[in-house]
């Protein structure tokens, strides 16, 4: 895979992106997040706001989601490993104080845990396809939604680019074949021309999601092999191979079949969606441009509107 560059400079080293943006949490890929760091998320954010279709529906989701919604859109067949879920104390005040017992005297209380019904999201957009079935049928010029959320992923690493709490904003769209896939045309040209103007450098590569098990392993053929999924990919460790900064996904009617969205003839809708990976887009400017502001390129710093 050929890397499109711009910039001659190689990429900040690895240790000095976390110490200088982030602030330790006590476990690997979750981090408080400077001034300096989280200026330049907002900017991101602002951007892809300017590049929101006219027409898109904004949702803004919390980081939590209805376990049986995950469930319902088959994600523990997929990616089990990866779900995070909330468990609290529940029963009588004497249930519940017997389970802090447990912790004053050194024990596991959180055993004594049973499920709130809730998931930590693992993706922006599995939240839109029920609100979508809703609305009844799709009309036939489709539906657009721009939409955001904390998500999490189970997946504790000290690599800088593998956070397990990471911001993720989404365009998706709903609607027929031709539909989405212009849409997906659109947006990777979109994307590239993002990736050129922040001076980013860039490469495509047809992807696969991480599906669990030797099922997953044919479940991710099959998937390249469609090519449902497109990254757009930078380098952000240095010596490291280049990260997935956005993808661009075609999930065919998945989400209109688990949902029943329709067309106005009775046809399950079809989608697709382009993810901005946000955490990692911030770290790939830092690592590409440098630790200091000051010293960006001008172009990115007015394109970003930091200056
Ligand atoms: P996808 O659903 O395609 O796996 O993820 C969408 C985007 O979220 C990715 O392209 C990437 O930018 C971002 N993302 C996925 N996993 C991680 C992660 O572990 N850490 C961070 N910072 N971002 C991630
Ligand atoms: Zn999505």
């Amino acid at each position: 895979m050929d890397i499109d560059t711009h910039t001659t400079r190689s990429p900040v080293d690895d240790e000095a992106l976390l110490d200088r943006l982030f602030r330790p949490m006590g476990v690997d890929g979750v981090y408080a997040r400077t001034h300096l760091y989280e200026n330049v998320v907002d900017a991101l954010q602002r951007l892809i706001s300017r590049h929101r279709p006219d027409d898109a529906e904004v949702f803004r989701f919390p980081p939590v989601m209805s376990l049986r919604q995950v469930e319902k859109a088959g994600y523990l067949n997929s990616f089990p490993q990866l779900l995070g879920c909330v468990c609290c104390l529940h029963g009588t005040e004497a249930d519940i104080s017997a389970a802090v017992n447990k912790a004053k005297h050194g024990a596991d209380w959180t055993c004594e845990t049973t499920t709130a019904d809730l998931v930590l999201s693992p993706a922006a957009c599995y939240p839109v396809y029920p609100i979508a079935a809703q609305n009844g049928p799709v009309s036939a010029r489709g539906l657009i939604f721009d939409v955001s959320a904390d998500c999490f992923r189970h997946e504790p690493s000290r690599d800088v680019d593998r956070l397990q709490s990471f911001r993720m904003r989404e365009f998706v769209r709903i609607g027929a074949p031709a539909q989405i896939a212009t849409f997906r045309e659109q947006w990777m040209r979109k994307a590239e021309a993002i990736a050129r103007d922040l001076r980013l450098p860039y490469a495509f590569d047809r992807a696969s999601d991480p599906f669990f098990g030797r099922v997953g392993q044919l479940m991710a053929a099959n998937q390249i092999e469609q090519a449902l999924k497109f990254e757009l990919l930078i380098p952000v460790r240095a010596g490291g191979a280049p990260t997935a900064c956005m993808s661009f996904n075609y999930h065919r009617e998945h989400f209109g079949k688990t949902w029943g969205i329709l067309d106005d003839s009775g046809v399950h809708a079809h989608s697709g969606c382009v993810a901005f990976g946000i955490d990692r887009l911030a770290l790939a400017l830092f690592a590409t441009h440098g630790l200091h502001l000051e010293e960006w390129p001008r172009r990115v710093v007015d394109i970003l509107q930091l200056g």
